[in-house]
């Protein structure tokens, strides 16, 4: 039977060539056009081989070189290096986030159509853009020292983004009276919006201003207006989970979830544990940033659950509650926020394209 087969294909194999060997068909027929090769970005190299700026403690190899084309580190999505999984975590973490949200929503029968829901939307889309400007970092940084600090300056505009988004559904949806009658509630959005520019200014401030080795400066002026964000942030949140009945509040253990989550995300974000212990074992899985991702992908999935049910639980007083004025205004500041961080981030990438060229011999 296979005999018969391969007789039959090797005839046809013959037919085939017999045919484009006709000058009639070799000229009339068309040739398709060659397809342009895709680039292969470059082998990954030592630490001593990148700048300094790319090093990170402990972490000895999987840098990719600098100076290739952008292909080439769009392509690194499916190569060997020490921000691959950086890149996995939140690139796969955005559609399960959405197809979570479709399933809630589409469990619960509702839509977004109403101003009440304007807060949760606008989360989401918070956390889109911290997973997006995230991605975007850890997968092109490596093109260049500029592409460097500008890409990560665009990682802390998704990083305050996020916070104020967080911000917004924890008053409109988690907070309780009695957290908005002890006087926190009167300046909460303002201040959690000052706040979130504030941590995006000192992020990409320390980050143009300091070079490795790293004062602990840097450190400060980084972790400070960050830990007085999730503080403020989360204080609705904290109120609940001291105050409430946990015996009738499906959303707290949810809540509880988010905040240890955030806490171990935060631990892992400032300690580089476990390669202080494995120095060059950990390069390309299992060094800290990467368990950081894991924890605040965590975090996120909690607070989508317990934001959810709060929702769920509030929509119908939530007007009634805070006004749709308030909710409206609050819509506005977000973007204003986005505009004024933005507006942060380019300034901060032309300090230091200035201070690049400045540089060059
Ligand atoms: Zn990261």
């Amino acid at each position: 039977m296979s005999t018969v087969v391969l007789q039959r294909l090797s005839m046809l194999s013959l037919t085939v060539k017999q045919l484009g060997s006709l000058p009639c068909l070799s000229t009339s027929l068309p040739t398709l056009p060659s397809l342009p090769s895709l680039p292969t970005p470059k082998p990954t190299v030592s630490a001593s081989d990148v700048p300094s700026l790319f090093r990170e403690p402990y972490i000895l190899s999987g840098y990719r070189p600098m100076g290739q084309a952008w292909k080439c580190y769009f392509l690194s999505t499916f190569q060997w290096h020490n921000e691959l999984m950086n890149v996995w975590t939140h690139l796969l973490a955005a559609p399960v986030l959405l197809l979570r949200c479709w399933a809630l929503l589409s469990g619960n029968g509702r839509t977004l159509l109403d101003v009440s829901a304007l807060p949760l939307a606008l989360y989401l889309l918070s956390t889109l853009t911290y997973l997006a400007c995230s991605v975007a970092a850890h997968l092109l940084q490596s093109h260049s020292e500029l592409a460097h600090y500008s890409l990560f300056f665009l990682d802390y505009v998704g990083v305050a983004v996020y916070q104020y988004g967080c911000a917004l559904a924890h008053y409109f949806y988690c907070s309780d009276a009695a957290w908005r009658d002890i006087g926190v509630g009167a300046v909460f959005l303002p201040g959690a919006a000052l706040l979130a520019w504030l941590s995006c200014t000192c992020c990409c401030f320390a980050k143009a201003h300091y070079r490795r080795p790293y004062p602990l400066r840097r450190k400060i002026c980084q972790l400070i207006p960050t830990s007085l964000a999730f503080l403020l942030d989360v204080s609705p949140v904290v109120h609940r989970l001291v105050t409430g009945n946990w015996e009738q509040d499906s959303a707290l253990p949810f809540h509880a979830g988010q905040v240890a989550f955030f806490l171990l995300a935060a631990f892992f974000f400032s300690h580089p544990f476990p390669e202080c212990f494995l120095s060059g074992h950990c390069d390309i899985i299992g060094h800290a940033h990467q368990v950081f991702h894991l924890f605040l992908v965590l975090c996120t999935m909690c607070q989508l659950e317990a934001l959810f049910k709060d929702f769920v639980a509030q929509r119908e007083v939530i007007l009634e509650v805070h006004g749709e004025g308030l909710i409206a205004g609050a819509g506005v500041s977000f973007f204003v926020l986005v505009l004024c961080c933005l507006a942060t981030a380019v300034w901060m990438h032309r300090t230091v394209q200035k201070q690049l060229k400045m540089r060059q011999p």
